[in-house]
This record gives C-alpha cells, structure tokens and sequence, in this order.
C-alpha cells in the first residue's frame, strides 16, 4: 500500500469527520446560545412577576389595614401602613426597572401612575386640614383608586408576564425539540457516512490484496521455474498475503544465493579462460621468433660452419629478440601495471615526437604521415610514458592496418570545459585509411585477446584502455564513413597554474 493508496483513504475520512465535528460544534454553540438567551429571558420575567406580586400583595394587606380601620376605627391600624408604603414602592421600582417590553412598561406605569395617585389621596385624606367625612373618603379610596387603578392593571400586569414566561418556555421547549432532532440526524448522518466510508475502505482494501496476490502468484509462477514449485495459499486477507510472500521472500533468497553461486563459478571460469588464453598467447608469441632463430642455428650446425652464425643471420636473430622483448614486455603490462609517475607536459609535443619514432616504418610502408597540431600547447599532468605508450599502440596499429601504404593522420587538441566545475578535456585523435576494424571485433577491441592478426596479442588496446581510464580519461574505438579506423582519445587538460609549470 503506497502513499497515495492512503491519501485516497485518509482524506475522505478526514474530511467527513471535520464536517461532523463542525456540524456538532455549531450545534452545541447554538444549543448553548439558546438557552442563554431563554434563561435571562425568563428570569428577567419572572423577577418582573414577582415584584409586580409583591406590589399587590402589599397594596392587599393596605386595603386591609384600612378596611380593618374603617370598621373598628381603631388608628392602630395605621401602624404598618408607612412599612407597606416602603415596601411597595420600593417593588414597583423593581417591577418598572425590570419592564423590557413596549406593553410591559405601559401596564407597570398605569400600575405607577395609580399607586401615586392613591398615595396622594391618602395623604390628603389623612391631613389634619382635611374637611369632610374621611371614612367615607377612605373607603371611596379603597374601591376605586386601590382597586381599580392599582389591583387591576397590576393583575394584568402579572397575567402578561405569566404569559411571556409560558410563551419563552414554549419556544425553548420548541428549539430544544428541534435540536434534538438535529442532533439525533447528526448521530445517524455520522454513523451512516461512517459505515459508508468504512465499505468503501474495506473495498480498497480487497481490491489492493486482490492486486497484490495476482501479483504474488505471477512472481510465484516465474519463481516455479527457476526455484521449484513454490506453493502460495488461496486468496485470503492480510495474514494469507504476508504467509505468501515470506514464503517468496524465501525463494528469492535461495535463488539470489544460487545466482551469485554461479556468478562466482562463471568468474572462476572466466579467469581460468583468461589464463588459458594468455599460456596460449605467450607459447604463440614466443614460439614465432623463435622458429627463424632455431632453424638459423640448426642450418649453422648442419653446415658444421665454426665461424658460427654471421651477417644477415646474426640481423635476423637479433629482430626476433627485439619481437620476443616487445611482446614479454606487452605481457608484462598486461599482468602487471606500472604505478603511475605523473608530471606535466604538452601532449602536442608528445604526439610529435611519437609520428618522429614510427616515421622510418611508415616511410618502408608507404604510408604517408599528417599531424595536426595546435600551435598553443596542450597541457595535461599524466605520466608520460604510458601515454606515450598509448599514442605508439595506435599508430603500429595503424601501420598494421596499412601494409600496402595509406595515410595516417594524427590531431591533438583542447576543448572548453562543458561547466564552470568541469575542466577543458585534451583530446587526441588518431586516424588512417585502412580497412577499419573488422565487424567481428568492432565492439571488443578493447577487451583483452581480442585480435585478428597472425601474430597479434590481443593486449595493446586492452592496455591502452586500462591506461587512459587510470588518467581519468575515456578512448573509443569507431570506422570513419569515408574508410579507415578512428580512435579518440580524452583526457583532462591541466589547471592554469600546471600550464604555466608545463612550458
Ligand atoms: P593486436 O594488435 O595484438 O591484435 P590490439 O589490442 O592492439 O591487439 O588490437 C586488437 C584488434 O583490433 C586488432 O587485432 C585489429 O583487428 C583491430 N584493430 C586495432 N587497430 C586497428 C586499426 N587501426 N584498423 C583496423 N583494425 C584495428
């Protein structure tokens, strides 16, 4: 299961439960707003109520005391009237402080305006100056004022706050019935996209083992041929998918172990070829020269000359130890290369002084030389003599190539560095008109034993090419469109404090 099977999990799932987390939180905060709101509101009503409550009950127990006065005539009666005046007056401040709406602060100033109109009345009434029968007035007092501008609207005032409280206790009822109805929609919307999203996991999930186990078995049926029967269990669930493939991961280790067994083998082999091969090139290398010396010798012998061998046969013998040198020497380097001993010098130069040692044979041969040198030198830090040795390879080759003459042409120049890190590249090209190099070996002449001549070892471009990669450098091999082999050469230039050391 990769990353993106994950996302393609993770972010519906996410998603769903952010919005139902959201959905709560808006329902929870406007469940809670809600109530608030009914609970201050009703408060408020209900402390309206009852200090409206209070004002009537206070005016009640006044209507008393006076009733009780005007039908004893006793003035104890009067005691708790100022008491009641405090009380009352002090509730209906309440009840007006508390009036939220229109109605409700027109009811509670009727309510006022009357509780003033009484006090003024009463006072008036009980005012030594005042002239007239005051029981009668008193009692007028009572009936009308009290009851009817006081007790009356305060009744109403009381019945529509008992009305505001039922209707705000309704509605919250109401809003609270809807919320819970949201919330029940909430639960089974949660459980619903829950069971929704869980299906479609389980299906990705099938459909991902499904791939999984095709895949198994198709690796488990390739695995049949080269490691056995390998026995996968039928199409199950995680556990059965994680048996299989340490089952295969067994196989492939087995297998793995065997390969790099028989790699080993392969190169056991290879190397035991390789020394065969070279035994063969050495006995082959040796034995050509030495065929000339020893019939040169057996003649003499015959002839019972006792002068021993002389002129032209003493020239012969010595070719042939200079060939045997030559190719001991080539076997040397092959089997073991020299340390390199770098210093720097101009590869033009180089390359100048190689065309100068092979001019004699090219000259015998026909082959006409042509150089092509920079006239700035080339400066590369490299150890001189393998490179050297590198140029001569190519050019005998050449020659080699060339047997009924030709032209060999040899070019030496820098190129810019390709980036600012990079450094120019020294680039050598050797080049002739021969028949190019034959189809059979064209892509393994660098190998070594690879040759197509009588008496060929096969190691000069082996050697070059260990030689130019231990500089850093790279050389190839190609047949030009107009005939004839190149071979290219690059190797990096030196760094400008070298140059200046270099000439
Ligand atoms: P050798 O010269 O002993 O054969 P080399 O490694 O130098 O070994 O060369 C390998 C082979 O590459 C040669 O035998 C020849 O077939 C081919 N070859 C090399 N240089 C040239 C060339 N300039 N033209 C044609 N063939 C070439």
């Amino acid at each position: 299961m990769g990353d993106r099977f994950l996302l393609k999990i993770v972010i519906p799932l996410v998603a769903i439960s952010l919005m139902l987390l959201g959905l709560g939180a808006v329902a929870a905060w406007n469940v809670q707003r809600q109530q608030a709101v009914s609970s201050t509101l009703i408060a408020r009503e209900v402390h309206g109520m009852l200090a409206a409550q209070s004002v009537d009950i206070g005016m009640r127990e006044l209507r008393h005391q006076l009733n009780q006065f005007l039908r004893s005539g006793k003035h104890k009666y009067f005691e708790r009237i100022p008491r009641l005046h405090e009380e009352t007056e002090a509730q209906l401040e309440r009840a007006k402080q508390l009036a939220r709406t229109e109605d409700e602060e027109r009811l509670i100033g009727v309510v006022a305006q009357g509780y003033d109109e009484f006090w003024n009345e009463f006072q008036r009434i009980n005012n030594p100056d005042f002239e007239g029968d005051r029981e009668q007035a008193l009692g007028q007092l009572i009936d009308t004022t009290l009851t009817e501008t006081i007790l009356v609207p305060g009744r109403e005032y009381i019945e529509y706050n008992r009305k505001v409280v039922e209707r705000t206790t309704e509605s919250s009822r109401a809003t609270s019935d809807q919320l819970r109805q949201g919330f029940l929609l909430l639960g089974v919307c949660g459980g619903a996209s829950g069971l929704v999203a869980g299906m479609g996991i389980a299906r990705a999930v099938n459909r991902s083992i499904v791939q999984l186990d095709v895949s198994v078995r198709s690796v488990a049926g390739k695995l049949n041929r080269v490691a056995g029967p390998v026995m996968i269990s039928q199409v199950g669930g995680f556990r059965e998918l994680e048996t299989g493939l340490r089952t295969m991961e067994n196989h492939i280790a087995n297998v793995v172990e065997r390969l790099q067994r028989s790699e080993m083998e392969v190169l056991r082999n290879e190397q035991l070829a390789a020394v065969g091969q070279l035994a063969a090139g050495v006995a082959h290398e040796l034995r050509n020269p030495l065929m000339p010396m020893k019939m040169l010798v057996q003649a003499a012998i015959e002839r019972d000359d006792r002068q021993g061998l002389t002129g032209r046969a003493l020239h012969v013998v010595d070719e042939e130890i200079a060939r045997l040198e030559r190719s001991i020497q080539m076997f040397l380097d092959f089997a073991r290369p020299s340390p390199l001993e770098k210093s720097t010098f101009d590869l033009a130069r180089v390359a100048e002084q190689t065309l100068e040692l092979i001019a004699g044979r090219a000259e015998q041969q026909g082959v006409v030389l042509r150089d092509q040198l920079p006239t700035e030198s080339v400066p590369i830090e490299a150890d001189c003599a393998q490179i050297r040795q590198v140029l001569l390879n190519l050019l005998l080759n050449a020659l080699d190539a060339l047997p009924d003459g030709g032209e060999i042409v040899v070019e030496v120049e820098s190129t810019a560095a390709a980036s600012r890190e990079d450094r120019p590249l020294a680039v050598l090209r050797v080049a002739d008109s021969g028949a190019g190099l034959p189809e059979s070996v064209l892509d393994r002449v660098f190998e070594p034993f690879v040759t197509t001549k009588e008496t060929g070892t096969g190691l000069g471009l082996s050697v070059s090419h260990r030689i130019i990669a231990a500089h850093g450098g790279t050389i190839e091999a190609r047949n030009r469109s107009e005939g004839g082999a190149e071979f290219v050469v690059r190797l990096p230039c030196s760094s400008p404090l070298e140059v200046a050391a270099a000439h």
